[in-house]
């Protein structure tokens, strides 16, 4: 029997874009003779996807439908597709045609050779402007130095993983502030990068503002390295050799001209001493934060409703 493949498509306020996808994503879909599913995550639309997706869903029983309760982004919308995917193959992609379709048969090529992960890399997003391509590899070099693991640059929402990776996420990979491609690129098994052009989004706007993507790299940051937290041992052990330095020239000074002026530099260090003390609680406070959002244990998504599973 040839594999299912299910394709896992995060919905948020794309109504403009959902029938053209499907179109398309179906077009592929039926060249290849494999059994299939679509599985739309609508995280907490407001505009007329809901209902669009219930239209799809109703004159094809292979789309299936998960609506959220509200928006939990788009990173719980993935890990929700994934829980409800009973395909061998699974492939995450976006709903803006950014993720072009006519990749489906080459990452179904490389799955059948043995590859368990198939990360997606862009060569050039056409909609992202220069600020976004930039901040997007600086973000790269800083979390690849900050933490042990390695990311792919420019690795996508993008990807394919296996049934067993699949299991994997399911299981153990439940963390509340959630990075799922970083996850995807560092539990292992045999993974081949393919190349591609991410293409222009289809209609539209993104829905990534410059305060969500910064909020974002935030938490990967945090949630895949401890070294900021360090920042503190290295900022008392500079703060401690400036002080004996400090020391030193005061009682030098004393010695030789009596009582040490020094009003400017008094106020100076005090200044960049407690700028340097609040950066470093601002951190210890962020990693509180997160440990807190964990501990409160709270799901990472809640479904509202869904349509065409058999286990409803
Ligand atoms: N998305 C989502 N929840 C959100 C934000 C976005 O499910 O809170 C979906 C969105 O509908 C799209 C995908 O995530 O299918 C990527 O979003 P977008 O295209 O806006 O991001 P960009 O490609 O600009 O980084
Ligand atoms: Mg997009």
């Amino acid at each position: 029997m040839s594999k299912k493949i299910s394709i896992i498509v995060s919905v948020y306020n794309e109504e403009e874009v959902l029938f053209e996808f499907y179109r398309e994503t179906i077009k592929v879909l039926l060249l290849i003779d494999n059994p299939y599913e679509i599985i739309f995550v609508n995280d907490g639309s407001m505009d007329g996807s809901r209902g669009i997706l219930f239209k799809i869903a109703k004159d094809d029983e292979n789309v299936k439908v998960v609506h959220f309760s509200r928006n939990f982004g788009h990173e719980a919308a993935m890990i929700a597709g994934i829980d409800n995917a009973s395909g061998d193959y699974l492939v995450c992609m976006d709903a803006d045609l950014q993720h072009p379709p006519t990749l489906l048969p080459e990452m179904l090529r490389k799955f059948e050779s043995g590859y368990d992960i198939i990360n997606m890399v862009r060569t050039v997003n056409k909609s992202a402007g220069i600020i976004k391509n930039i901040t997007s590899s600086m973000f790269y070099k800083v979390i690849n130095r900050l933490s042990d693991i390695h990311l792919v640059s420019n690795a996508s929402d993008f990807f394919g993983i296996s049934k067993r990776v699949a299991d994997v996420l399911r299981n153990n990979y439940r963390e509340k502030t959630r990075f799922l491609r970083g996850y995807v690129q560092n539990v292992g098994f045999n993974t081949v990068n393919i190349e591609y052009e991410a293409r222009k989004r289809y209609a539209g706007e993104s829905k990534y503002s410059i305060k969500k993507l910064f909020r974002f790299s935030m938490n990967t940051i945090m949630t895949f390295s401890n070294l900021p937290l360090k920042l503190g041992i290295y900022a008392g052990s500079m703060a401690a050799f400036l002080a004996i330095i400090m020391m030193i020239y005061t009682i030098v000074s004393f010695i030789r001209v009596g009582t040490p002026s020094g009003y400017a530099t008094t106020i100076c260090l005090i200044c960049f001493m407690f700028s340097v003390l609040f950066f470093i609680v601002g951190i210890i406070g962020e990693y509180l934060g997160l440990i807190l959002s964990e501990i409160k244990d709270r799901p990472i998504y809640i479904v509202e409703e869904k349509i065409n599973f058999e286990d409803k």
